[in-house]
This record gives C-alpha cells, structure tokens and sequence, in this order.
C-alpha cells in the first residue's frame, strides 16, 4: 500500500492561473497547474506522483482506445467564505469508482492515492478553486487500460490519472425532456451502473435525435418495454406526487447510484418527505399528471446538482410543468448548495476537509 507521503511530487516552475479568467468558465475547458499520474502493472499500482498537467504519450495500439476499458468520476471540491477547501462526499465516489473497475475487469484502486492523492493535488492547486460564489474546482479522476497490444483480453497494465478544472456556476435552464422509446442505455446484467466510457459514446445518438425535436435530453427506459423509466443523460431522476417524492430504485443494475441522488434521498428524508425508491411506470406518472398531483419532475447530479424539468414528452403525450409552485425542488437545491458553500450545518460530515 501507498502512503500519502510516498506521492512524489513535482511542481510547475510557474502557475497558469493568471492566464485564466475565473470569471468565463466553459465547463471542463481550463485544467489546473497539475495533475495525479499512477501506473498499474505486475499486480501493483506504483510510480505515483503529482506533476505538471501535460500530453499523454501513447502508442495507437493503447488497449483503452480499442475495446473501451475506461472508467471515470466526477465530483467537486468548494471553498467555504473563509477560503477553506472541502472536497464534497469524495469517499462516496471512491467506491463507487472501484465498482465501476471490478465491472470492467480492472484492477482496483487504493484509498491511499484516490482520496489522499486528490486531497494532496487539491492542496497544491488550491488557489484554482475560485472565490466566487457557486464556483467550483470539478474534479476528474479517471483509468484506462494501457497494454499496448491489441489482442482482445482484460490488459495487465493501467493508468490512474486525476485532473482538475475551475467551474462556474451551471445555470440550468428548466429542461425539456424526451422519453426514450427506441434506443436502450442499459439492460439488467450490462454496465449501467458503472461509470464507463462507453455508456456516454452509446448515448450520443439518441440526444443527438431528441436535440433535433427541441428536447435538451431524453429519460431512458428500460430495455424490454420501454416503460419503466431509468435516468436522464448524467442526472438521476425523481417525481413529486403530493407529499411522496418518487425516483426509480437500484435493483435492476440499469442506474447509476449517484452521490447527489443519495444526497437528495437523506436530506428529503430528513425533511420529512416520504421517499419511494421503486420501479416507476411511465403510465403510473402520465396518470398521476392527469389527475394533477404529479407537480415536480427534476434530476440530481454532481454538474448542476438539481436540474428542473418543465417538459416532458412520452410519445405524443406531451406533459408540462410550471415550477412557479415547486418546493420540493428549490428547496434541494437551496441545501445542498448551501451545504456545499458552507453555509449550513454538514450534518451528515459530507464535507471532506482538504
Ligand atoms: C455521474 C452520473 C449521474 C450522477 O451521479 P452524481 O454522483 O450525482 O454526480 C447519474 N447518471 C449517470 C449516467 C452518471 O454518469
């Protein structure tokens, strides 16, 4: 095993960040001074270190780029008003990474360089968290099979690499959202849960075709009938039918468990909402909506955290949603944000102090 002082560590003789306007920040544009490089080979990870954010050196017969051994994260870290740097629910993405490498036939990663390692990079790089209110320093931890030979087998080697880039805040508008009827994401027994490359290649075309209707993103549904909903493009998805706040459960092996969607179950929970983890029947919501008690559709993810849907369509069924009365909601987005920021109590010890 790696211990944290045993990440070399090798700085940049002079930082980038003057160059950067924190003010414009295209999301995952700009990358921070450095980045965490560890090499898996012969059963062990080794020559971790923390250096200068620079080009890969690969040879066109790199495994990864073939048969799509390659699995990523995405999380953030914050700076509360004093200027002190957390890193939001990082264990959380820890496991869930090493579930998404054991599903991929990859060897997994240790604490030692996952969550010390990003702690240390996010030290050196602290003063590319921006200051500003709602900013943010995204963090990419990712691994791909680095064998160069291109026979179809599991590869013995690996690269684990964490990158950083200073975000701003993700105004997302309300969304209007297509039910996807045609093309499938995931199937129970395939990768849906895990956070491989794949799985986003694959769901290009079907956006591609609901952007063409005017639909910012499409709600997948289950592989057999296409009726029972799964998630939205990155973002898990939950309904509001009065006092019960609904999202689809995890059983299947379809969905991805989102950090943000169990942020939501515990902090709904807490509040006193009535949670329903369970498999949800496109049907059941088009009938809740005639009736008029489906009043808040919205989908949670670490980018926007909650994303308002004030459309959505199941064939040509079209289901509008004016957010004027939602609580449920705002009110998510307003405590988790504030968490986040640091201006509320962290009951839960989500934030991870850097
Ligand atoms: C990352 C992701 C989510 C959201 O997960 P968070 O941990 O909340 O960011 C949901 N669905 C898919 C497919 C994802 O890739």
């Amino acid at each position: 095993m790696i211990a944290a002082q045993d990440i070399k560590i090798k700085k940049v003789e002079r930082s980038r960040l003057a160059e950067i306007d924190l003010k414009n920040l295209p999301f995952g544009k700009f990358f921070s001074d450095h980045m965490l490089v560890s090499d898996y080979g012969s059963g062990e990870w080794k020559n971790t270190e923390i250096k200068p954010y620079q080009p890969l050196l690969l040879q066109p017969s790199l495994a990864a780029l073939h048969y799509g051994q390659a699995i990523f994260e995405g999380i953030k870290a914050y700076k509360d008003e004093k200027g002190q740097a957390y890193i939001f629910r990082p264990h959380d993405n820890f496991k869930r990474f090493n579930i998404s490498a054991t599903r991929m036939q990859m060897p997994v990663i240790p604490e030692e360089i996952f969550v010390e390692g990003m702690r240390q990079l996010i030290r050196l790089d602290k003063e590319w968290i921006p200051a500003i209110p709602n900013h943010s320093l995204y963090i990419r931890p990712f691994m791909f099979a680095s064998d160069e030979v291109i026979g179809v087998k599991p590869s013995e080697h690996y690269k684990f690499l964490i990158i950083l880039s200073p975000t701003g805040p993700y105004y997302s508008e309300p969304m209007r959202i297509y039910v996807e009827e045609k093309y499938t994401r995931a199937a129970p027994g395939g990768v849906g849960f895990a956070k491989a490359a794949g799985n986003y290649g694959g769901a290009m075309l079907a956006t591609a075709e609901a952007r063409k209707q005017g639909y910012d993103q499409v709600l997948w549904t289950d592989a057999f009938e296409h009726k029972y909903v799964q998630e939205i493009g990155t973002m898990n998805v939950f309904f509001v039918i009065g006092n019960t706040i609904i999202t689809p459960d995890l059983e299947s092996g379809t969905i991805l468990n989102g950090v943000t969607r169990d942020s939501a179950i515990t902090l709904f929970t807490d509040m006193g909402y009535i949670i329903e983890e369970r498999p949800v029947h496109i049907d059941d919501m088009i009938k809740a909506y005639k009736a008029g008690q489906l009043k808040e559709v919205f989908g949670t993810g670490t980018a926007a955290t909650i994303s308002m849907i004030k459309e959505l369509r199941y064939k040509d069924f079209v289901m509008n949603f004016d957010q004027t009365g939602w609580k449920a909601a705002p009110a998510m987005k307003q405590k988790l944000d504030a968490i986040r920021l640091g201006q509320a109590e962290d009951k839960f010890g989500w934030m991870f102090k850097i």
